[in-house]
């Protein structure tokens, strides 16, 4: 892809709330970035509203049943390209006119997607933990082999980027780095007791005290299976290890992550709890672009607080080292038990405490096997989702 300026961004996942904040950085700089092509899954309206604002060349409704619909909401003579279905979602994402990729679909369904991005070598901006939890080392390996440009968006991912040396970001032994303190807010339930967490409902679940986010990130911040996925993710994305990372609950959410070097020097990046910042150091990057995130105001914060998660009522931070530990599918089972429990919880058909049996159920009954193809892992998630629905009816 050519790097002439406006950059072509493909969104996968335009509508949802990473989609949103990467349309807006986008709208504030039309002479850098251009949208090339939207996604999503079934919000056609939303979809629509984006094609009339932004006009991209395509947008594509992975729900191809609703092509008629977008059609008809975009009127004649719109140029917007409406396509559907799975295929189309890589092809937009790998077209040539593409520049860079936004991986924005929430969990499993963005995996092919984005590793189609990668494959085909683009600046890739990468929300969608899931994929990189699920192929680790297939995504990083295709990574290497197209020569794609990976930028972690995650936020306390995009910190630890920012607080390595340029080049040196999966070479942390070179860099002189001694550990990741990778920061986690605690949740909204940091402060329930057990018996508490057993009864609090999806809506409690997903009013994050600090950052506003899709609903099923926001229940695995409550549950800390977000910051047991993010400890894998920062592992392949930086080619380290768990014990090299260590969380720290930080209840105000403004350190987003921290370096430790050798020398005992620790190098933090802080910010607004806000993800126009790390979308904006993505898309620009190497350089800074104004993302619409007013200034850090520290007087009216005052403080920071810092402490250890608590692993017995947050048993899914530990449920994840172990299927990290365990290696090839381990990640693949954990990532999609813990779909089909957030999605059971959500529905009101699972508790809270739920989510962490359900997954421990499926992990210890399904063998660990290689998942060195991407035929392999889609395996794998499959036998894990039948396996969870199993598992669900035990617990509800
Ligand atoms: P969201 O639910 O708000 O949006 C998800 C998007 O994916 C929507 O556009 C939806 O249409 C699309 N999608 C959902 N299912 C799909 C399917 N089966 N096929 C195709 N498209 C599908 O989610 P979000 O909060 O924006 O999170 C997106 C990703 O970014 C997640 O992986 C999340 O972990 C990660 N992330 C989000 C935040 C945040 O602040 N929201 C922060 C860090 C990382
Ligand atoms: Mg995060």
């Amino acid at each position: 892809a050519g790097y002439g300026l406006p950059r072509q961004v493909t969104i996968l996942g335009a509508t949802g709330s990473i989609g949103q904040s990467t349309l807006d950085v986008i709208a504030r700089h039309p002479e850098r970035f251009s949208v090339y092509a939207v996604t999503a899954h079934r919000s056609v309206d939303e979809l629509a509203a984006i094609c009339r604002r932004c006009h991209p060349r395509y947008a594509v409704i992975a729900d191809e049943t609703l092509v008629p619909r977008l059609v008809e909401l975009l009127g004649p003579g719109h140029s917007t390209q409406v396509l559907g279905g799975n295929q189309n979602l890589c092809e937009v994402a790998a077209a040539p006119e593409a520049d860079t990729v936004m991986a924005a679909i929430v969990g499993a369904a963005g995996l092919v997607p984005t590793l189609a991005a990668v494959r085909a070598g683009k600046r890739v901006l990468l929300a969608n933990k899931e994929a990189l939890v699920m192929s680790g080392a297939l995504f990083m390996d295709a990574v290497v082999e197209s020569g794609a440009e990976l930028l972690p968006i995650d936020s306390e991912h995009n910190a630890i980027f920012q607080c390595l040396p340029v080049g040196q970001s999966r070479d942390l032994q070179g860099a002189g780095v001694r550990r990741i303190l990778l920061t986690a807010s605690g949740g909204p339930f940091r402060l329930s007791s057990a018996e508490m967490l057993q009864k609090v409902t999806p809506d409690q679940a997903c009013a994050h005290p600090n950052w506003s986010m899709g609903r099923k990130i926001s229940v695995d911040s409550a549950t800390l299976m977000n910051k047991g996925l993010e400890l894998i993710e920062a592992c392949w994305l930086f080619n380290t290890e768990p014990s090299r990372v260590e969380v720290h609950v930080h209840p105000e959410s403004i350190i987003h992550s921290m370096v430790e070097y050798l020398d005992g020097s620790v190098i933090a990046q802080l910010g607004s709890p806000d993800m126009r910042t790390p979308i904006a150091n993505g898309l620009a990057w190497p350089e800074r672009i104004d993302s619409g995130v007013e200034s850090l105001d520290l007087f009216a914060l005052g403080s920071f607080h810092f402490e250890k998660p608590d692993r017995k009522r947050f048993p899914c931070l530990d449920l994840a080292a172990e299927a990290f530990k365990a290696g090839g599918t381990g990640p693949v089972v954990l990532n999609a038990a813990n779909e089909v429990a957030v999605e059971a919880f959500l529905a009101g058909n699972l508790s809270f405490t739920g989510i962490a049996s359900v997954i421990e159920t499926v992990l210890s009954s399904a063998p660990v096997s290689p998942a060195t193809t991407l035929e392999e892992i889609l395996a794998a998630d499959h036998a894990a989702r039948a396996e969870a629905q199993v598992q669900l009816r035990r617990f509800q």
